[in-house]
C-alpha cells in the first residue's frame, strides 16, 4: 500500500454510535461507506481495519482516572458520561478504544509512509476533555495523535485545523498555552451553538498567544464566508510552517444538519482537504491526517466525506 491513502473503517469502528435514536447514532460510517463506493473511491483507497488502543496509549491524553471511569461505566450502571449529551451504551470503552486504535495505525502508518494519508470517518472526536467526556466524544483520539507525535515522534508543531460546525474545545484548551500546536478553527459562533467557546479573541495564553486562530461565523453563513475565513486560516498556518496536520471535517456545517444553522455546500469540504493536501505537500512532506467529526444528516456527511476522500486521493 505504498504511497496509498488508508482509508479506517470496520465493524468495531461502526459500533460507536448512541442508541435511541441519538443523532450519533450507529449507521454513519455504513451512510459513507456506501456513498463512496457508488462513487468508486474503494478502489482508490487501501482499507485498513485496526486494534484498540491499549490504556497507556489512551492516557497519552487523558486521565487515568477518567480511562477508570469510561472502563467501569456500564458495570457501575453509569447512565451519562457527562451532563447528558454522552449516554454510556453497550461495549462503550472498546468502542471508543477503538476510535483512538485507528487514529494511532494511521499515524504509525504515515511516519513510516506505508500510508501517504488517511481519513478516519468515524474520529476526530474534538469535544472530550483529558479528564472528562463531552459532547458525543468519550475519547478525544486527536489528542491521543497529538501526544504521540510529541511523544513517540518527536514532531513537536503541529497543525490542527477544525471545520466541524462546532468549536473544537477539547483540543483548543488543552493546547492553550502551548506554542507549538498551530490551531485554526472555523465554527458556528458560540453565542448560538454549542459549546459556546471558540470567541474571535481566543487566540491562546502566555507564549502561545497568537497561534490559535478562532473564526465564529453567523447563523446562516455559506460558502462565501467560509472561503474568506479560509483565507486567514491559510495565512495563519502558513506563518508557522507545520511539521504535520490534523484536519478534522466534520460535517454538520452543511445547510440542512438537524443540530446546527450553518449554510455550506460540500464544496467547502473539498477546498478546504485541497488545500492541506497543498499545504501538507510544502511544508509536512505530505504528512496529513483527515478525522469525520460530527454531521447528523447522513446524505450531508456522505457527501462532505467523500469529497474529502476524493481530494486525499488525487491531489
Ligand atoms: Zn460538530
Amino acid at each position: 500500500m505504498s504511497g496509498r491513502v488508508c482509508l479506517y473503517s470496520g465493524e468495531m469502528l461502526g459500533r460507536y454510535g448512541f442508541p435511541d435514536g441519538h443523532p450519533l447514532g450507529e449507521d454513519r460510517q455504513a451512510a459513507f461507506l456506501r456513498e463512496a463506493n457508488a462513487r468508486g473511491l474503494d478502489k482508490d483507497v487501501s482499507i485498513v481495519v485496526a486494534p484498540r488502543a491499549d490504556r497507556a496509549e489512551i492516557e497519552r491524553f487523558h486521565t487515568r482516572s477518567y480511562v477508570d471511569r469510561v472502563l467501569h461505566a456500564e458495570g457501575d450502571g453509569t447512565e451519562f458520561l457527562d451532563n447528558g449529551d454522552t449516554p454510556v451504551f453497550p461495549g462503550v470503552y472498546d468502542a471508543a478504544a477503538s476510535v483512538v486504535g485507528a487514529g494511532l495505525d494511521g499515524l504509525s502508518r504515515v511516519m513510516t509512509g506505508e500510508c501517504r494519508r488517511t481519513f478516519q470517518p468515524i474520529g476526530g472526536l474534538h469535544h472530550a476533555r483529558r479528564d472528562g467526556a463531552a459532547g458525543f466524544c468519550v475519547f478525544n483520539d486527536l489528542g491521543v495523535v497529538i501526544e504521540t507525535l510529541r511523544m513517540e515522534h518527536g514532531v513537536r508543531r503541529v497543525a490542527y485545523v477544525d471545520i466541524d460546525v462546532h468549536h473544537g474545545d477539547g483540543v483548543f484548551y488543552a493546547y492553550e498555552d502551548d506554542p507549538e500546536l498551530i490551531f485554526a478553527d472555523i465554527h458556528e459562533d458560540g453565542r448560538f451553538l454549542y459549546p459556546g467557546t471558540g470567541h474571535a479573541h481566543e487566540s491562546g495564553r502566555g507564549t502561545a498567544k497568537g497561534t490559535k486562530l478562532n473564526i465564529p461565523l453567523a447563523p446562516g453563513a455559506g460558502d462565501q464566508a467560509f472561503s474568506e475565513a479560509w483565507t486567514r486560516v491559510v495565512a495563519h498556518l502558513r506563518a508557522f510552517r507545520p511539521q504535520f496536520f490534523v484536519f478534522q471535517c466534520g460535517a454538520d456545517g452543511l445547510d440542512g444538519d438537524p443540530l446546527a444553522h450553518l449554510r455550506y455546500s460540500p464544496q467547502v469540504h473539498a477546498q478546504a482537504a485541497r488545500s492541506l493536501c497543498h499545504l501538507a505537500d510544502e511544508y509536512a512532506a505530505g504528512r496529513l491526517m483527515a478525522f469525520g467529526g460530527g454531521g447528523y444528516n447522513r446524505d450531508n456527511l456522505a457527501r462532505a466525506w467523500c469529497g474529502v476522500l476524493r481530494e486525499l486521493v488525487s491531489v
